[in-house]
């Protein structure tokens, strides 16, 4: 038997391990099935290779056992083991170093940065949950089984054993503070977290399996107890596109989401081995307008090796609202979230992904434009923030963002364009176009607007003010002008002579009767000579305020301050109008007045803005008046 001290010179370096990792110890589960399968894999390697000569590679498995009345912890392999002389070396020397550069070189940073787990400081995990961890292992070389022992000091023991099968046991002693550890429930969660797609199958315990033997009359149930396997070592992602179908691709959705009931709408598998390598599938779920936090979230791994669902900085951001798997090896993950945006892999992984989505979209746009925009609902949402936030997609999701009216047809950006050039192009050759945001609350606006011709697209994501403000940055000679932003005539202003049946001095009277009736602090009076037919009152809300309203509440860089702001109205009154002409020429103050004002509710009704009081003195009025 040897002895000896671990090569350290940290005095005594586990209660530093304890402390620095107390707040993810749960990782030291996933750090020794790691190891555990590596030794496996790299026996599969050799054998494959013919590196090992008689050996037979069968087929391995990792199996996890719990001890409870020693308060033990098993986790046994089939790999290639270690000799005395490996154990000295991987687990005594290089490991160890390791982590002593490690805690020197991080203490300050590590401490609650949640990394640790990956920073190969690996086997050495195992002390966060253990006073004692024993090794038995027995190397696929033709040498003694060796048995290493540590109890948590600088010092070890290995000796001999008579192990005779292949392969590694690491038993841990579970200490008083990690007895969860020894739990059924606990275990099974985290190896469903952490290990659920891992290559090499895990038994966790056995489990009755029922199977129907013979036929007919014969046939009888006849119950089985088998290996409990909690693992899929074959998920989708590692696959090729050409052998899964549809419905595998469904599946594998359910498996990484089992609380999650609804249907994805589609998905794009990411397959890419230069420059980095990267698998993947990604899925679009239903989104809703609603951008709360979802919590099935995009899964990272490392080599079928759970690491984190928080994607950020690896998936741009628009992206994280998307559901699935990325397994990539080459994303740093020893280091911090900083230096990772930083990092040129991880640059390249973002603006890959980014344009594998953008393309997936575009094909789905050509190959069925009716099914895409049965989906639009529930897509746009996602590619409408990807325009915002990202330039490269912008330029490529011009080609198939759609653009729906108020009748539910589709147009992309260039289809609008070609549509409306004619009759929406305002004098001064700018092209403007209508959209409203609700069908039913601006309904008077956008019948008048479709009476003149006019198309009327319905937008009605969150982030709509925001998308609008960038299309007319980066498209020349456009505006958006939402329905009930001005009168008709001046939404689309063009080189038509006004007639006014007024004359300016009739105006001015006009002006005065009416800004002695309505309260100059919610509306300014604007009077234009419009269609006689056309409302002879109307409220309008000026784009210009009404958007960065609604930008600074959706939360807009550089609208500081502006959702503070007062809502602003304008009443239209329109001079051409009979109506007008009788307030104007009506003889009694006290009808005149309550002509304005029943005019004024009528506009306010129609733009919502009648409420409470207003709206009972009103209804009451009106019933008066109709007596
Ligand atoms: P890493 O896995 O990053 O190399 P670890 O600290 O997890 O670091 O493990 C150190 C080394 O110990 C491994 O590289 C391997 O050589 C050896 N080792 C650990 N566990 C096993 C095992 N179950 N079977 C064979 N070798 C192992
Ligand atoms: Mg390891």
């Amino acid at each position: 038997m040897t002895t000896g001290n671990i090569n350290v010179s940290v005095e005594n370096i586990f209660p530093l391990i304890k402390k620095f990792l107390y707040s993810d110890h749960e990782i030291f589960l996933r750090e020794l099935i790691s190891n555990a399968t590596d030794a496996t894999l790299k026996l599969k390697h050799l054998t494959n290779i013919g590196e090992a000569p008689g050996v037979e590679y069968g087929n391995p498995i990792i199996e996890v056992k719990i001890d409870k009345e020693a308060k033990k912890l098993h986790i046994i392999d089939q790999g290639l083991g270690m000799t005395a002389e490996e154990v000295q070396k991987y687990i005594n020397e290089v490991a160890f170093s390791g982590a002593e550069e490690f805690l020197d070189k991080y203490k300050d940073s590590a401490k609650d940065s949640g990394i640790i787990g990956h920073f190969g400081l690996g086997f050495y995990s195992a002390f966060m949950v253990a006073d004692t961890v024993e090794i038995i292992t027995k190397s696929y070389k033709d040498e003694p089984a060796a048995h290493w022992s540590c109890d948590g000091s600088p010092k070890y023991s290995l000796e001999e054993t008579d192990k005779k099968v292949r392969g590694t046991e690491i038993i841990l002693h579970i200490n008083e503070d990690s007895l969860e550890f020894l739990e059924e429930g606990k275990i099974n969660e985290l190896l469903t977290k952490y290990n659920k797609f891992m290559p090499v199958p895990i038994k966790f315990g056995t489990r009755e399996e029922t199977n129907t033997v013979g036929e007919g009359d014969d046939a009888k149930e006849e119950k089985t107890t088998v290996d409990n396997i909690v693992n899929n070592p074959d998920p989708a992602w590692t696959k090729q596109p050409a052998d899964l179908s549809p419905e595998e691709y469904k599946n594998f959705y359910r498996e990484l989401y089992p609380m999650q009931f609804e249907e994805p709408l589609f998905h794009i598998h990411l397959n890419v081995d230069y420059p980095f390598n990267l698998t993947g599938i990604l899925y679009f779920p239903k989104l809703s307008n609603d951008m709360t936090m979802q919590k099935d979230k995009i899964q990272l791994y490392q080599n079928q090796v759970f690491v984190t669902d928080n994607v950020e900085g690896i998936v741009p951001e628009f992206l994280t609202m998307l559901k699935g798997v990325i397994d990539s090896p080459d994303i740093p993950l020893n280091v911090s979230r900083s230096y990772l945006q930083a990092d040129g892999n991880v640059k390249k992984i973002s603006s890959y992904i980014t344009r594998k989505v953008a393309d997936k979209l575009k094909s789905l746009f050509n190959e069925n434009r009716e099914d895409f925009e049965k989906k639009w609902n529930d897509i746009k949402i996602v590619i409408e923030y990807g325009m915002l936030s990202e330039d490269k997609f912008f330029e490529k999701a011009d080609k198939f963002a759609l653009y729906p009216t108020v009748d539910n047809t589709y147009f992309t950006f260039e289809e609008l364009q070609e549509k409306i050039k004619e009759n929406q192009t305002d004098k001064d050759g700018k092209l403007v176009i209508l959209y409203a945001s609700n069908k039913d609350a601006q309904h008077t606006y956008i019948n008048e607007a479709k009476e003149r011709g006019y198309e009327v697209l319905l937008l009605d994501s969150p982030i709509v003010s925001h998308l609008i403000q960038k299309l007319e940055t980066s498209k020349e000679n456009i505006s958006f002008t939402r329905v009930d932003s001005d009168s008709l005539d001046n939404l689309i202003k063009k080189d038509e002579e006004k007639i006014s049946k007024l004359s300016d001095e009739e105006k001015e009277s006009l002006k005065t009767v009416l800004d002695e009736v309505v309260p100059k602090e919610k509306f300014t009076v604007q009077l234009e000579a419009l269609d006689s037919k056309a409302s002879p009152f109307t409220i309008t809300q000026p784009e210009f305020m009404r958007r960065m309203k609604e930008m600074s509440a959706t939360g807009g860089s550089g609208m500081f301050g502006m959702g503070n702001m007062p809502e602003m109205y304008n009443l239209v009154v329109n001079t051409n109008h009979e109506l007008v002409n009788d307030i104007l020429n009506t003889k009694t103050k006290a009808k005149q007045e309550r002509l304005i004002k029943q005019s004024l509710d009528l506009a306010r009704l129609s733009q919502g803005l009648l409420k409470g009081e207003e709206l009972t003195n009103f209804v009451k009025r009106s019933y008066e008046m109709i007596k």
